[in-house]
């Protein structure tokens, strides 16, 4: 039930295990918040996620994503941040030329990025084999949380007392902290505030935003580099079209158009779906693409499920904290401080946020309902990593934005989307001055579009918020994290899910071979009405 990239990935290692697959989608296309859309006539955007780091390379290789024409391009520079006072500091994806740069910067924060860059990529390496498999249900009363427990001390063989502190520090403490303490610059502090911290509640002083710093280090693209951040060729939507091609050569079905607008069950067991037009298809399984409130609160009877569930689910934190505004432009956006002789590609990256300060006033601001004037603005020049998005002589920026709020302390999204759009035009234009008479197309997506357009109940973009507590065992909910959930047959295969949110393929991976395993061990046998 959705034809996200989780939803297309589960779909594809169901059918290639030889079961009868169909993926029902609501929208007209397949991707979810995955997609390539047009946005002016010819001119095509990442409407919503924009970046791919965390593909999972298992899940490119096994559905031979490449052959079905997934292409992607390291984004070299990864990040680039451009300063008030002008200056332009890029991300380099081979770490010398980091460390160079960092150099003229600051060579003591040089030294130190050297020193700790290693560590954060051990202690990651420790965390990536969760990502493909179920979390661990830690119970010391059943034979089975035993053994889960046994995994994960297992995975941890060979840690030392230092590691376990630091990874304890990167779990529980907060971005900003971990970064005054370790480096002097607040331009370098910066430079790693700018490719952390996005989609989530929270400033970078708030406690549990260091972890980002080890999920981002974590490996992707084909080669299973770490710290891999890459172009889409054809926009992100290329990858859920090889997804969908994939999941059809293995002899799934796909329909879209196709709203699920109830899950019927009968005593806790699994019968039906029914479609918004009436239509019923009875099944035994049905894995859930949808975020866990959209599911077990819209489309399952509450009498279905135990309250404490329902009690748990409502409480999961969603509500916004971001949009995105897609522009097509008439001439290239020229950013300050860019060397002339960059090429198109190492011309597309520019995120504006000025310091930790400024990050962290903004998300305070939002959080009382308000929409900042100073937004953190994260911007890709699409075309100049891909012009075939674009007709020559015209360019594709999308524009992510943080933080704003889901729930306005005044008036309504309808009646204050311009104005965020022009906030973020003007905060553009303090360092690309030639944009705002450029624009010749301009969409902005509220998290209530978000919601509305792409199913994001209250626009978060990763099905429930990426804060410790709602990670691991305890998402979506605690004592449901092994895709199961109370009704026999239901599953969840979303980025509510272990592992969570961006683009990783993993919820959609681990929920299928879930689904396989009890399907094997006969688990499922009662759950068929
Ligand atoms: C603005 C934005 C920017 C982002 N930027 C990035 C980025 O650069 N990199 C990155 O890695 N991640 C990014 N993300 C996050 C990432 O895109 C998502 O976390 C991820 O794509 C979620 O995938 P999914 O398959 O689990 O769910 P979704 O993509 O949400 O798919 C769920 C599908 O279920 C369908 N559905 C819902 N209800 C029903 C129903 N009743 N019947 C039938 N179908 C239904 C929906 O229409 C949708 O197609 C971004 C997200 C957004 C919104």
């Amino acid at each position: 039930m959705g034809a996200g990239h989780n939803g297309l990935t589960a779909a594809s290692y169901l059918a290639s295990a030889g079961l009868k697959t169909l993926v029902v989608e609501r929208r007209d296309i397949v991707g979810g918040c995955c997609v390539t859309e047009e946005i002016a006539p010819g001119c095509r955007a990442s409407t919503t996620s924009y970046i791919a780091s965390m593909l999972r390379p298992e899940v490119i290789r096994d559905l031979k994503l490449a052959e079905h024409g997934l292409r992607m391009v390291p984004c070299d520079p990864a990040l680039q941040v451009p300063f008030p006072d002008g200056q332009l500091v890029s991300w380099w994806a081979e770490r010398d030329q980091v460390v160079a740069e960092l150099k003229k910067i600051s060579p003591k924060d040089a030294e130190t990025f050297v020193r700790i860059d290693g560590r954060l990529k051990k202690l990651a390496r420790y965390l990536q084999p969760f990502f493909l498999e179920p979390p661990p249900e830690p119970d010391t009363k059943s034979l089975e949380g035993w053994g889960s427990l046994l995994r994960v001390g297992q995975r941890f063989r060979g840690i030392s007392g230092t590691e376990i502190s630091h990874l304890v520090s990167f779990l529980t403490g907060s971005l900003g902290e971990f970064l005054d303490r370790n480096y002097q610059s607040e331009k370098v502090k910066t430079l790693f505030l700018a490719n952390n911290v996005y989609g989530k509640h929270g400033g970078p002083y708030q406690p549990g935003t260091a972890l980002g710093l080890l999920f981002h280090l974590l490996s992707g693209g084909e080669h299973e580099a770490q710290g891999f951040y890459g172009h889409v060729m054809g926009g992100m939507g290329a990858i859920t079209s090889a997804m969908a091609a994939a999941a059809r050569g293995f002899g799934a079905e796909i329909r879209t158009g196709a709203a699920v607008a109830q899950i019927d069950s009968r005593n806790g067991r699994l019968r039906a779906v029914v479609l918004e037009d009436g239509t019923e298809i009875r099944t035994r399984v049905v894995l859930s693409n949808a975020d866990p409130k959209r599911t077990f609160l819209k489309m399952v009877a509450e009498s279905e499920l135990p309250p404490e569930f329902v009690h748990a689910v409502r409480g999961i934190k969603m509500d916004g904290p971001c949009a995105k505004v897609n522009m097509v432009l008439s001439e290239e956006p020229r950013f300050r401080g860019t060397p002339p002789n960059y090429s198109p590609q190492q011309r597309s990256l520019f995120t504006l946020v000025p310091s930790l300060e400024f990050a962290e006033r903004c998300y305070d601001i939002a959080k009382f309902g308000e929409i900042p004037e100073q937004l953190w603005v994260d911007c890709v020049v699409a075309s100049n990593a891909d012009p075939s998005l674009a007709p020559a002589g015209k360019h594709v920026m999308t524009c992510f934005v943080q933080y704003v709020p889901y729930r306005l302390r005044s008036g309504t999204w309808e009646e204050k989307r311009d104005l965020l759009g022009d906030r973020v035009v003007s905060k553009i234009a303090e360092y690309a001055p030639n944009v705002p008479d450029s624009i010749v197309a301009r969409q902005v997506l509220t998290p209530l579009d978000l919601e509305r357009t792409y199913g994001l109940t209250e626009g978060n973009i990763f099905h429930g918020d990426l804060t410790l507590e709602q990670l691991f065992f305890n998402r979506p909910v605690a004592g449901w994290s092994q895709y199961r959930t109370p009704i026999a047959g239901l599953y969840l295969c979303g980025a509510g899910a272990h592992p969570g949110g961006g683009v990783t393929g993993a919820p959609g991976h681990n929920a299928a071979h879930q689904v396989l395993r009890d399907l094997k061990k006969g688990r499922l046998k009662e759950a068929v009405a």
